[in-house]
């Protein structure tokens, strides 16, 4: 958590904002309209279990509606308060305005450990958080759409579908109203990795830029770097897995509640997830020499820094001791605004949490555009690939005769092109496109503008540019 003297996590993400606008021209009073958070709505609702009552305090919080619906997850958490609700609502405005979902910011919390019920209990107390909401319109198709965040996962998404639809049985678009549902409950596929696999892309094109690369005093590919993760839940854990099976780099720390691992060689991502699972934390696992205070882990050497789990863990506290020269927030807002002034004052590259962690939600709009067509989702798009790949098959074959077939298509080549692409494929693909995308457009104002000292600037930049776009077409 933010040390002492600081500002909270809301007053930090408005601190960020502040930074940008003052280096754009916006009309007097829409720099507030933006900046504000529109309502947030808190319920305190009782549910009998284990033969008591018991009250539990939630927020449902909509920073902006400039489109709607509004999109941002749930989280459980006893940590969860009216502050925080805000701070990541407002980041998910900027984050969808920056990787163009077109949707408005929202953020939801219930303070409750889910540690301390078990399943039945937490079915229960997520319905009837959910009943709470549908019954204000904050949670709709149209409206608002949650998904999962710090404490939940699908299985708390299938709930809130099921009570949305047993309270609307005639809304046709009824499975719209929540994204992050298990696949075979209207989900899409790759919804589960989809911020992990978003870390890795946003890291891909990072380093398809040497010059963003020099700026962080690295050089090379991903290969062999030395990564440090903090937190291997879905997003820290799919995220470590990808970048280290697939891209070659090292897991050299990985920080967990209970402490930390270390391990100079890398460590098997999947090992210690599954130590985790078995024995409720990452001490005694044989991946690496295990900390009892893993936070130190935080100032370790390494090449990368990836904070996975919550908001304030890079703070006035320990930013000078921090030594990682390439930080990319895969949580929302770990690094406070002074700490985050602390780490470029020495140089280091932070690539920000509203584009880094932006997978989530790429996806979660492709789940909901699947929802809303009523159809299996890219069974159009593949037969449009089918078409244009058998065109070119054809041509090729064409080809091969003209030359006097001195050379020919194999057949397992012919096969595999002229299938297409499956969901999968094509959530991924969609997802790479838009973290290039994204990142071009930050890129373009980090590097094109005199006056933006860093990449969180610049996608502040963009964000509040398309926002107040949006504001003035309405006319406001
Ligand atoms: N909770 C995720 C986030 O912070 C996902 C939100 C969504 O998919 O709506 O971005």
């Amino acid at each position: 958590m933010a040390g002492t003297n600081e500002p909270s996590f809301r007053e930090s993400v408005d601190l960020m904002f502040s930074q940008a606008v003052a280096r754009m021209d916006l009309p007097p009073g829409l720099e507030e309209k933006i900046r504000v958070c529109n309502a947030t709505y808190t319920v305190r609702f009782g549910v009998r279990l284990r033969g008591q009552l018991h009250t539990f305090t939630g927020y449902r919080s909509v920073h902006s509606e400039h489109m709607e619906p509004v999109k941002g997850g749930i989280r459980y958490a006893t940590e969860v308060n009216q502050n925080e609700v805000e701070a990541l609502a407002a980041l998910m405005t900027y984050k969808c305005a920056l990787v163009e979902t077109p949707f408005g910011g929202s953020k939801g919390g219930l303070c409750i450990n889910p540690r301390d019920w078990d399943e039945h209990e937490l079915e229960q107390i997520t319905r009837r958080f959910a009943y709470e909401l549908i019954k204000r319109d904050l949670i709709s198709p149209s409206q608002n759409v949650p998904a999962p965040d710090m404490g939940t996962s699908e299985r708390e998404m299938a709930w809130i579908a099921d009570q949305y639809n047993r309270m609307n049985t005639t809304d046709i678009n009824a499975n719209a109203c929540v994204t992050g549902k298990p696949l075979h409950g209207g989900g899409i596929a790759g919804r589960v990795e989809a911020t992990g696999r978003g870390v890795q892309y946003a890291l891909h094109e990072f380093f398809r830029h040497p010059e963003d690369i020099a700026t962080a005093g690295l050089s090379g590919t991903l290969e062999g770097k030395r990564i440090i993760v903090q937190g291997l839940g879905n997003v820290g854990y799919h995220a470590a897995q990808f970048l280290s099976v697939e891209d070659g780099a090292r897991i050299t720390g990985i920080i967990e509640r209970d402490g930390g691992l270390f391990n100079p060689d890398g460590m098997n991502v999947d090992a210690v997830a599954h130590w985790i699972r078995v024995n409720g934390g990452v001490q005694g696992c044989p991946e690496g020499a295990y900390l009892a205070d893993g936070a130190v882990l935080l100032e370790e050497e390494c090449d990368i820094l990836i904070p996975a789990a919550v908001e304030g863990v890079i703070n006035l506290g320990n930013a000078a001791r921090v030594k990682a020269p390439l930080i990319i927030e895969a949580a929302n807002g770990p690094i406070t605004a002074g700490a985050d002034a602390v780490l470029r004052g020495r140089g280091a590259v932070i690539i920000p949490d509203l584009y880094a962690n932006a997978g989530g939600v790429t996806v979660s709009y492709f789940e909901w555009v699947k929802n809303l067509s009523h159809i299996r989702f890219g069974r159009m798009q593949r037969r449009q690939e089918e078409a244009r790949h058998k065109l070119i098959v054809d041509q090729l074959e064409t080809l091969s005769e003209a030359l006097g077939n001195t050379w020919s298509l194999t057949p397992h080549f012919k096969e595999r092109y002229l299938r297409g692409a499956d969901e999968l494929e094509l959530v991924r693909s969609g997802l790479d496109d838009t973290m290039r995308t994204a990142y071009q457009s930050m890129r373009e104002v980090w590097h094109g503008r005199e006056d933006i000292p860093d990449l969180r600037t610049a996608a502040y930049v963009v964000a509040i540019t398309r926002v107040a776009e949006s504001y003035r077409a309405k006319g406001l």
